[in-house]
């Protein structure tokens, strides 16, 4: 694969998971796997400058969801670039001396160590989510989430919930500050607890628990977690100025904000000493912490240092390494997914590791086993950083390994496994009654970014299949409350707002349907694609292979796995019953006000001012664009921004008419 290509299929693949972990709150990949992905795709940047595009991850900052309005943040929210060990803390440090110190006077060399020493101040790194909260006149009027630095969502309502902020300061000032929202752990694990008691979804992390509870529709709900917060930094109105980031600290504890215990460094030896430290103190305290953040303490040489485009080039952020142990594989159980994959799980003899007990890890797949060569009774090296599912990533041999027989028929339902071509894994090909795969389909069927049904918990799906009072998604439809009774864990409340949550997600929006009826390889973001490209159902369900092809966004296997499944009239009669049940779908991109842009594509390059490419591509949307990634003669309009790069060349070339971000917001405004 060329270096192109290879930066390509990166960028790709850490935008979705960035997408996944700001927006959704959902993580796929485990921090350290990302950071590795970030880091290379960083390195292949640096080696080939000329590849760089100011749309590249490495270029920007978090995400938006439109979940809340979004406001504009005064001062921009920046995100910090990695130090991973003491050799790189050493060279970011020698390029600040280069930049802002003095050299010793005995000798003038360029070398760093012939500079004067900067001071520094170390802080532990929360892993949480970043605010920002402004306070007029001593009051708290406002808080943003850092969303994609420029851009972010108001979130005031939530943050008025947590004790930690306070509403009224010490002193009658305007400020804003930033800080990390975080769950302390003990809570998460309770908050876990709760959730499996009633049957819902449990977060992987305090950091997911945090995010997901602070961005809660329902001000009720975060009020009923438990949510601290961190200060970090202070931007003070003019009256006031501090010359140093520790004086900012100790101002804002003063006003009355909780701030955590830092520490000023002479050089960076002495941040080096404090990382040691920090690496073992960590595991005493009850918040998460993913590192420490190391930043110049002069505000001057701050500002003289300046930023690169994502991150403050007088900060570093020391991320601990992920942390790793050996333990017995005891066994290894198969469990079967929707689509009928099976996957191994390690049984491993319980272990200590982060400061929690340890007895599963995941394998990711068939092939995985091949490739790590792994046998039960092997000692494996199991790995988690930032307290997500820890994996096994090593295994050796001792003299109690025998070889691990990999199943040949589904632990599930017995049908014999098999391989399907083009594709990673084993497969259990009974779709239809197989109950492990119809209970994925159910799962997926009732959750939030599909029909959105609260109430149905793992062991309510499993007794209701295992009663056959459901096989298939639109049996929900058809529970009585009758039915509902006879589970042990449905009470006579539970059962009518089970009902109720029913009867709710009935209406429902054609992204949304679309997304539930699982169809493979179609997930969230293609179903929203989808339903900006086809009014209804009933167009979906007659888009031919070319029709489906042709969209920005829909891969040719997408497209093909969308007309196997309607070819299917198993599927049909799935979506016809539905209807006659009552489901109502909606499209919401094809509301008769918002229909102005129908059919014209808007292609967007370069950093706008105003607002963020996410939020304009969203707002270009919802009225009826479509906003593809790159530049064809099928284009409209191509909006142009600052450092356009390639795009708006192209567009010149193929005479597409350009449109300056002025004329991209009258138009978005209805001009
Ligand atoms: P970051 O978390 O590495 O660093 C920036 C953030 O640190 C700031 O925005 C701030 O919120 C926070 N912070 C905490 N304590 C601080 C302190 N004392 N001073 C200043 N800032 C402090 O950067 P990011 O851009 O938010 O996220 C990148 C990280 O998120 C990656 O390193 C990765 O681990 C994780 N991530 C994971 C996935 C995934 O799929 N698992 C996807 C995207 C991002």
């Amino acid at each position: 694969m060329d270096v192109q290509d290879r930066i390509e299929k990166l960028r790709k693949t850490i935008e979705l998971n960035a997408y996944k972990y700001y927006v959704e709150d959902n993580p796929e990949l485990e921090d350290w796997e990302y950071d590795k992905l970030f880091r290379e795709l960083k390195d292949l940047e640096e080696q080939h400058p000329e590849l760089i595009i100011p749309e590249s991850p490495t270029q920007r900052v978090g995400g938006i969801s439109e979940k809340f309005a979004q406001v504009q943040h005064k001062n921009r929210l920046y995100s910090l670039d990695n130090s991973n060990n003491s050799d790189e803390l050493k060279q970011w440090y020698s390029r600040v001396l280069k930049e802002v110190g003095t050299p010793k006077a005995s000798q003038l060399s360029l070398l760093g160590d012939n500079y004067e020493d900067v001071e520094l101040v170390s802080e532990l790194k929360i892993d949480g989510l970043a605010v920002s909260l402004t306070y007029k006149n001593g009051k708290f009027v406002q808080g943003l989430t850092r969303g994609d630095g420029v851009i972010g969502e108001d979130i005031t309502n939530n943050l008025k919930t947590i004790k930690a902020i306070p509403l009224k300061l010490f002193e009658d000032i305007d400020v804003e500050v930033r800080g990390e929202i975080y769950m302390p752990v003990s809570s998460f694990d309770k908050l876990n607890k709760i959730q499996i008691e009633n049957n819902q979804k449990t977060f992987a992390n305090p950091r997911n628990a945090a995010a997901g509870s602070i961005r809660q529709l329902d001000p009720n709900i975060t009020a009923s977690r438990d949510l601290s917060i961190f200060i970090y930094a202070a931007i003070f109105d003019k009256g006031l100025t501090v010359l140093t980031h520790s004086d900012a600290l100790d101002k804002c504890k003063k006003l009355g904000f909780k701030v955590n215990k830092y520490r000023k460094c002479k050089n960076i030896n002495e941040v080096i000493e404090f990382c040691s430290e920090m690496s073992e103190y960590r595991k005493t305290l009850d918040y998460a912490t993913d590192g420490v953040v190391v930043k110049v303490n002069s505000v001057a040489m701050q500002n003289e240092l300046g930023y690169t485009s994502r991150a403050p080039k007088w900060a570093t952020a020391f991320k601990f390494p992920p942390e790793e142990v050996w333990s017995d594989l005891l066994d290894v159980e198969f469990s079967v997914g929707r689509t009928g994959i099976v996957t191994p799980v390690a049984i491993l003899k319980p272990v200590n590791l982060s400061g929690s007990v340890v007895s599963r890890a995941s394998m990711y797949n068939f092939d995985e086993i091949g490739r790590l060569d792994i046998s039960i009774g092997d000692e494996v090296l199991i790995k988690k950083a930032a307290e997500i599912i820890p994996k096994v990533v090593r295994a050796r041999k001792t003299s109690n390994s025998k070889p691990l027989n990999l199943p040949q028929f589904c632990p599930s339902c017995g049908a014999k496994l098999i391989e399907i071509d083009g594709e990673v894994g084993i497969y259990c090909p009974n779709k239809e009654h197989c109950p492990a795969q119809i209970k994925g389909r159910i799962e997926y069927f009732v959750s939030k970014a599909a029909m959105d049904i609260d109430g149905f918990g793992d062991s309510i799906i499993e007794k209701l299949i295992e009663k056959e009072y459901i096989y298939s998604p639109q049996d929900i439809y058809k529970l009585t409350y009758e039915e509902l009774l006879t589970i042990d864990l449905i009470k006579d409340k539970s059962a009518n707002n089970l009902l109720n949550a029913i009867e709710e997600s009935k209406d429902v929006t054609l992204s949304k349907f679309i997304n539930a009826l699982g169809i493979r390889f179609v997930g969230k973001e293609s179903s929203d694609i989808l339903a900006q490209s086809f009014k209804n159902i009933d167009e979906l369900k007659k888009a031919t292979y070319d029709d489906l092809s042709a969209i920005d966004g829909i891969g040719e296997k997408m497209a093909k796995s969308i007309i196997d499944f309607f070819a299917n009239s198993k599927n049909i009669q799935m979506i016809d019953e539905m209807i006659s049940l009552g489901v109502k779908i909606k499209n919401k991109y094809s509301n008769a006000d918002l229909l102005r842009l129908k059919g014209q594509s808007f292609v967007i390059t370069g950093t706008l001012d105003t607002m963020s490419r996410d939020y304009a591509q969203a707002k270009l949307k919802e009225l009826g664009a479509k906003t593809p990634s790159s530049v064809s003669k099928n284009i409209d309009y191509v909006v142009v921004g600052e450092n356009p790069g390639s795009k708006a060349t192209k567009a010149r070339e193929l005479g597409i008419k350009i449109l300056s971000e002025k004329e991209l917001l009258e138009i978005i405004n209805g001009g």
